[in-house]
Parts: structure tokens; sequence; C-alpha cells
């Protein structure tokens, strides 16, 4: 259980090889789609990237597999289409990439670049974790189990950006967020046993 390295010729259609996926000199994941979200800007000149926040959503929320989350990041949510969606419409955020439910990866904003995804936030006594931090949403609810597929692709990109930026600490956004329990995502059901595991960080 958790150990995502098969036999040869063993199927398995959540984890499609190792070493295929890199981010490029941009901060752009080679196996992502791209959709380029206004809501985001520079990084602090001389910041370095040192944390990863990991997020859930979807929209409205536990509705799987469709645009609206896509939509919400590009500010094209249309309101009219769920009342949840009135009150949200007008928030400006995004994340640097959102793993739906079977594991693809949509990229909203270079990792060189500055995502707004934490909030209020602190991390070792630092404010403004949006800063220095690249941020991943899981399609999911703060209660719901993550997939097979979720977890693939997360410990894959996560153990490349890892690498690539030396990154020094992995967190939840409910472990940053503030004023304390603001945010609870990804939710107790995310497994971090399984997703340290499944890293390959060596
Ligand atoms: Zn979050």
């Amino acid at each position: 259980m958790g150990d995502h390295r098969r036999a040869d010729g063993e199927d398995d259609a959540s984890y499609d090889g190792v070493g295929l996926w890199s981010v490029n000199e941009y901060g752009y994941l080679s196996s992502a789609d791209i959709q380029e979200s206004p809501n985001q800007n520079e990084r602090p000149e001389g910041t370095k990237i040192q944390l990863l926040v990991i997020h859930c959503i979807s929209l409205p929320p536990g509705k799987y597999g469709g645009v609206d989350v896509k939509n919400f990041f590009l500010n094209k949510l249309d309101p009219s289409d769920h009342p949840y969606f009135r009150g949200i419409a007008n928030t400006k955020v995004s994340a640097h990439f959102f793993v739906c439910r079977k594991g693809q990866v949509t990229q909203f904003v270079s990792c060189l670049r500055r995502a707004w995804h934490a909030g209020d936030s602190i991390w070792h006594g630092k404010s403004g974790c949006n800063d220095f931090s690249i941020g991943i949403e899981l399609e999911g609810t703060d209660k719901s189990v993550f997939t097979e597929a979720q977890y693939g692709s997360l410990a894959k990109l996560s153990s490349i950006l890892v690498k690539k930026y030396r990154i020094k600490d992995i967190v939840s956004h409910g472990d940053i967020a503030r004023p304390k329990g603001r945010k609870t995502d990804p939710g107790v059901l995310f497994d971090w046993d399984k997703y340290r595991t499944m890293m390959e960080v060596d």
C-alpha cells in the first residue's frame, strides 16, 4: 500500500513514468495544461522559494470534474451558474497548480511568480507566505479522501519542485493560515504519511 514503484509492465494509469516531468527555466511544468491566471504578480526581489503549501478546492464544494475551479482562477466564474458562486465570483485568487481527481495537472502561475493562494499566513515567523511559497490545490473538500491518481501526481510534482527549488518544508494551508482556524484544507483525511512515502526525494 502506498508504494508507487511497480514492477515493469504492471499497469498504473495514475502514474505515467518517473523522469518524464520537469519544470523548465521559466517555472512551468512540462506535463501541465497551462492556463495563465491574471491573479499573480512578481515575488519580492531576491525571494527564495522555500515552502510548498497543499490546499484543496472544488466548485461548488464537493462537485468534481467541472471547469469551475479553472474559471475561478481565471476570473471567469459565472455568478449566475450556482448560488455559491455569487459570494466568491469577485474574489481574485490563484494557485500555481491544480490537481484534478484524475491526477491531471493544470498550472495557472509560473513557479517563478507569486500566486495568490495562502492569504494571511505565517511560517516560522515569516508572514505573507505567498511571497516565498508554491501553492498546489487538490480537487476535493476538507472532508474528502483523495484519489490514488492525485497522490501520484502530487508526489511526483512535489519531488520535482523540492529538488529544483530546494524547498525546505511542506505544509497544509491550515497550518499557516491566520488567524488560526481560518482555513483547514486539505483536511484531516489528507494522508501525509502516504504522500511523503510516495515522494522520491533522495
Ligand atoms: Zn487553501
